[in-house]
């Protein structure tokens, strides 16, 4: 009976009390964006463009950029599409826009800080990627990394807009823009929670670092806070016919009992590799937005990681049958 209540995912993706969250993917390519339509996903929310580009040296030209994003958006028609613009530096270098000989490289120029170094690139994507959504028929929404002040994002907003992109985004991932989410997401559309380097960056522990896995946990009450005040500062930014939506595409998203406690947070939406939707969905059908903000306040007040993934997961009897 477990793998039937995984294998049963149909895309539903509602809550016991009807809410809907949208379940979205995390992807890389084209060929994964088949794979996870075919996995049920309601669209993507969050495409790596790096990850179609790691194996070079050089900048795509703006045609080769066209047909890998296109060939993302093709595999979900008339759904929504994240596209996040390059994220290079740190963890994912890529040689023509990052310098190797940093000595802090994920404090360093990574994400969107490399239009300060690389001009040029930035907009050349942004033409790509509107080219890419007017060949295709998906929603394509666009977002840029490690977004630190509302003024980058502004100026994202307004790159975007040149280009002609119509939802303009950020990622919140470093802890100044969820301190400022009211302030950023006044100048755009939406944010989406990258927990992972969110994570790195509230804790100061190096998320490659094996020995610091304990201190990098998504489950840590600071990181939940952070993702409380993000959400909170969206609301407090939306305005009667223009919500910010907020979502999180980090790990955090694919652990069901934290993806139960992040929609309690007030969360929308949430993105992750297709093989976690199964899982996230069935246990999201077991709770009311109710009881998942009762479980997201037990999280916040819990005294360690390990204490608010106990607590959370002992409300949730459906994780023993999951396995
Ligand atoms: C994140 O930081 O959580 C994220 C989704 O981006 P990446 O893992 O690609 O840095
Ligand atoms: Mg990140």
């Amino acid at each position: 009976t477990q793998a039937s209540t995984v294998a049963a995912f149909s895309g539903s993706n509602v809550m016991a009390d009807g809410f809907r969250v949208p379940l979205l993917a995390n992807v890389g390519t084209g060929a994964d964006a088949v794979k996870a339509a075919d996995a049920g996903a309601e669209g993507v929310g969050l495409l790596r463009t790096e990850f179609c580009f790691l194996d070079r040296d050089d900048e795509p030209t703006v045609e080769e950029q066209i047909a890998a994003y296109g060939a993302v958006f093709a595999a979900f028609p008339g759904k929504k599409v994240v596209v996040r613009t390059l994220d290079a530096g740190a963890d994912k270098p890529l040689p023509f826009l990052t310098n190797a000989d940093e000595p802090n490289p994920a404090l360093g120029v990574r994400g969107y800080r490399t239009d300060l170094t690389s001009p040029g690139v930035l907009e050349r994507q942004l033409a790509a990627i509107a080219a890419a959504e007017a060949a295709n028929q998906a929603e394509v929404w666009v977002m840029a990394p490690m977004i630190s002040t509302a003024e980058e994002a502004a100026h994202f907003a307004a790159l975007c807009s040149a280009a002609g992109l119509k939802t303009p985004g950020v990622m919140v991932e470093v802890p100044s823009a969820a301190l400022t989410a009211a302030s950023v997401l006044r100048e755009v559309s939406f944010a989406s929670l990258g927990t992972n380097d969110l994570t790195q960056y509230a804790m100061a522990a190096d998320r490659q670092l094996g020995p610091l896995a304990t201190l990098n946990d998504p489950w840590q009450p600071a990181v939940l806070q952070l993702v409380k005040l993000t959400a909170d500062g969206a609301a407090a930014a939306s305005s009667g016919g223009n919500p910010r939506p907020v979502g999180v595409c980090g790990e955090a998203a694919a652990d069901p009992a934290l993806a139960v406690v992040l929609v309690g947070l007030g969360v929308a939406t949430l993105s992750m590799s297709a093989r976690a939707l199964a899982a996230v969905s069935a246990v999201l059908a077991t709770v009311t937005v109710a009881q998942a903000q009762q479980l997201a306040t037990t999280a916040l007040s819990a005294p360690s990681a390990s204490a608010a993934r106990q607590a959370v997961r002992a409300q949730l009897p459906i994780l023993d049958e999951l396995g």
